[in-house]
């Protein structure tokens, strides 16, 4: 009788896996046909300065409206889309989409404008040999400065070096800039922040998260802030909710924050100038 139950756990097991297995295969058919049918759209997070409540730049992400499902989150897909290669795809038209709507709020708005765009870039981009001209070809068709782009990239994808670094490097070369995205989450080496050239610090959320909690617990967030200026970087801080947490953040010293409490991801931000509070916590 327990080889017998033991056995149905098995068979229930591996159930759930070929299940697991044949939505991905799934998803992964249906990342296709939707980037045939466009499917995809992009929408712009303000990144926000501290000290003036200016919208400095935007984050880049995509959206996914699956024609059956209707809203797939990011988090479920893009590692699909990783495995299966169409990342590749995906990611350039994330790139282009973003780099002619940055152009286009610089033709209108002019110095209202946010200073840069900042696009998510996968590994599996990174190690495509084109990619460093597929970017340059974007920017030269946007007329964009490689500087109004920021490459945000994660540990992980980074790690180990090879031809990803190589990647970052020549990209870093020709004056677009990088950032390291959820630091503090992935193989985290702080020896990655003095191989490979990194602008930019986007220190993860949940370190953010810990920082209202009380007892002590902003020490990374507080750390962090100290070996971004120590080396020179830019530190952003990332999932910023409550007015609690901005104002914490400025008096440990961050110039740049990003969250739903300054706005979430819209097809269209709105850059009027505003007047956000963040002192009364
Ligand atoms: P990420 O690059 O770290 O982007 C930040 C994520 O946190 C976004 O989720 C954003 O909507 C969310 N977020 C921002 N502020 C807050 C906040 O205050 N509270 C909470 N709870 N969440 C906040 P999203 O858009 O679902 O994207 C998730 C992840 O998917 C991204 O994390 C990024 O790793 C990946 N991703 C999104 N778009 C792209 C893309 O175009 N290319 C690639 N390669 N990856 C992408
Ligand atoms: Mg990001
Ligand atoms: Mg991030
Ligand atoms: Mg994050």
């Amino acid at each position: 009788y327990a080889a017998k139950a033991a056995g149905s756990q098995l068979m229930i097991y591996t159930a759930e896996l070929d299940e697991s297995a044949d939505a991905a295969a799934q998803l992964g058919a249906d990342l296709r046909h939707s980037l045939d049918d466009g499917d995809f759209r992009v929408v712009y997070q303000p990144i926000v300065e501290l000290t003036t409540t200016r919208f400095e730049a935007v984050e880049a992400l995509v959206r996914w409206h699956h024609p059956v499902r209707g809203f797939v989150s990011p988090v479920d897909f893009i590692p699909v889309a990783e495995d299966n290669g169409l990342i590749v795809e995906l990611g350039e038209f994330v790139m282009r989409t973003s780099c002619h709507k940055f152009a286009g709020w610089r033709r209108d708005l002019g110095a209202a404008a946010p200073s840069y765009i900042s696009v998510n870039v996968s590994a599996r981009q990174l190690r495509e040999p084109e990619f460093p001209d597929v970017v340059a070809a974007i920017l030269a068709e946007c007329g964009l400065e490689p500087a109004a782009l920021l490459v945000e990239v994660t540990e992980t994808a980074l790690f180990g070096g090879g031809t990803a670094v190589h990647a970052v490097e020549t990209l870093h070369r020709t004056g677009v800039r990088i950032a390291l995205d959820d630091f503090g989450t992935g193989h985290s080496s702080l020896g990655l922040l003095r191989t490979v050239p990194v602008d930019v610090l986007k220190v993860d959320k949940s370190f953010v998260d810990e920082i209202t909690e009380g007892g002590g617990r902003a020490v990374i967030v507080d750390a962090l802030i100290h070996v971004s200026k120590g080396l020179g970087l830019r530190a952003v801080a990332e999932g910023v909710e409550t007015a609690e947490q901005a104002a914490y953040l400025r008096e440990l010293g961050y110039e740049y924050a990003q969250g739903y409490f300054f706005g979430k991801p819209v097809p269209e931000p709105d850059f009027t100038p505003r007047a956000l509070v963040v002192d009364q916590a």
